[in-house]
């Protein structure tokens, strides 16, 4: 495929580009690993907007770090951004574009 060491970039999936995996064997369809539950702190883009969430149950996998995620879990991703309005914290992030130097 490609030599510009995209190769870790799919294990920080992002719905932001509707690549988030959901998990149908408890092997990696990457490198077949064992896929263990876990929980993580997910950056969900939701309408345009980025909320963090804790403690989502995942699956991860023990070899190479991808996330696995059950269909209902990022139904409640969406729900519970949906409901970010009221967060109690708000964090800044800096935004920037990738430009080589
Ligand atoms: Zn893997």
């Amino acid at each position: 495929m490609s030599n510009l060491g995209f190769g870790e970039a799919k294990n920080n999936n992002s719905l932001r580009d509707g690549t988030r995996r959901t998990l149908r064997a408890n092997q990696c369809e990457y490198c077949t690993g064992a896929i263990q539950p876990k929980k993580v702190t997910a950056e969900h883009w939701y309408e345009g907007t980025l909320v963090i969430i804790r403690d989502v149950p995942v699956g991860v996998c023990g070899t190479c770090g991808e996330r696995y995620y059950e269909a209902s879990t990022l139904e409640q991703l969406d729900a519970i951004a949906r409901e970010s309005e009221s967060a109690q914290e708000r964090m800044s992030v800096p935004v920037v574009t990738f430009a080589l130097s």
